[in-house]
């Protein structure tokens, strides 16, 4: 068995994407020593975002670029950034942290800023893969202006779909919400207002069993009737999938408050129902989830866990290197 090596810190943040990025930084300028795990490249969903245009100070900006500048802004505050994948975070009776990794570190420290994302659940169907960033897309804010004019496919049938199929007509010239059941799980007032949208049409029983398209991205959905079978064709210029999206809340051990999706709920200084364990960005429970977001909640986070270690350190003394 591997010898786990104890590494003592003030605050471990988990995942190096906008949130852990800009808490690395926070963490540097308050002097704190911070450690932050990442298991790939460090700038998350950005690596998997082409263009962004929406991020205030930069008009228009690569998503590798962007995470390039981020990576580089918190390694100037000190940022220390290991690769390696955090399998579990558990609270000890103490109160200390232990993050256990696959290489067989043991990371302790008195916080933790959980920012492992989450994500977008795939249809898994031919093409989805191939056109992503060409025109298939999980982030209707994110990606809509991108499609002006353009007749759009949305697929799902829940409060995402039907929310965000409402929003792309603000673009979109048309929007097919296709939906593999009769029924929608969507709020009975969001199905109203998008249904009472002239630019939407509701295609029900049917599933997308392939994205098709060329070298400028994607041409057309596969449309099958589920009680048919009959296939046909929607041209569209892109697909936007709201099959679900799965917060990494998984690694902790113990339960913390989450709500009905999974993501963790937190009090307004990021912390959530486990003492001394902060999330932010896309893993908590909010109504947007954006760079603009991700950072916000990693710098109250930071800020939070300085002041929460002070605290700590002023009411019991209890900082100190763990015995
Ligand atoms: C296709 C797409 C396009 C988008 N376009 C835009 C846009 O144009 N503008 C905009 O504002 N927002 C956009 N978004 C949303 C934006 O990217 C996210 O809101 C933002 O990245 C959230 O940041 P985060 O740090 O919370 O999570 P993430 O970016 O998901 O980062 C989480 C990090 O945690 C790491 N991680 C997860 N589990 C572990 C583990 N066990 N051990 C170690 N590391 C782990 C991951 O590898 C990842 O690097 C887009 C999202 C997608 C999917």
């Amino acid at each position: 068995m591997t010898k786990r090596v104890a590494l003592i810190y003030d605050v471990i943040i988990v995942g190096a994407g906008p949130a852990g990025l800009c808490a690395a930084l926070y963490a540097g300028r308050g002097m704190l020593k911070a450690v932050t795990i990442e298991r790939g490249a460090p700038g998350g969903e950005l690596l998997n975002t082409d263009l962004i245009e929406d991020y205030i100070g930069f008009e228009s900006i690569k998503g590798w670029e962007l995470a390039q500048k981020m990576t580089e802004h918190a390694k100037k505050f000190g940022a220390e950034i290991v690769t390696d994948t955090v399998d579990r975070i558990r609270r000890a009776a103490d109160g200390w942290f232990e993050v256990e990794t696959a290489r067989g570190n043991s990371y302790h420290s008195q916080a933790v800023i959980l920012t492992a994302g989450g994500t977008p659940v795939k249809l898994g169907v031919p093409g989805e893969k191939e056109y992503a960033g060409k025109g298939v897309s999980y982030c209707a804010v994110c990606d809509g202006a991108f499609f002006k004019g353009e007749h759009l496919a949305v697929v799902g049938g829940g409060d995402a779909a039907v929310e965000e199929a409402d929003y792309l007509t603000r673009y979109a010239s048309k929007v097919t919400l296709v939906h593999r059941r009769e029924d929608f799980r969507a709020s009975r007032i969001l199905q109203e207002r998008a249904f009472a949208n002239t630019k939407i049409d509701v295609i029900r029983n049917t599933v997308v069993p392939e994205i098709a398209g060329n070298e400028k991205g994607v041409t057309h959905a596969v449309l099958e009737n589920k009680t048919t079978g009959k296939r046909s064709n929607l041209d569209v210029g892109g697909v936007f999938i709201f099959a679900g999206f799965h917060p990494n809340t998984q690694l902790v051990d113990g339960h913390v408050d989450h709500d009905a999706g999974g993501y963790l709920i937190t009090d307004n200084k990021m912390m959530t129902s486990m003492a001394g364990l902060f999330a932010a960005g896309d893993v908590r429970s909010q109504v947007t989830r954006q760079i603009t977001t991700a950072v916000g909640d990693a710098t109250t986070a930071a800020i939070a866990v300085e002041k929460y270690l002070k605290s700590l350190r002023e009411t019991d003394g209890k900082v100190m290197a763990r015995k």
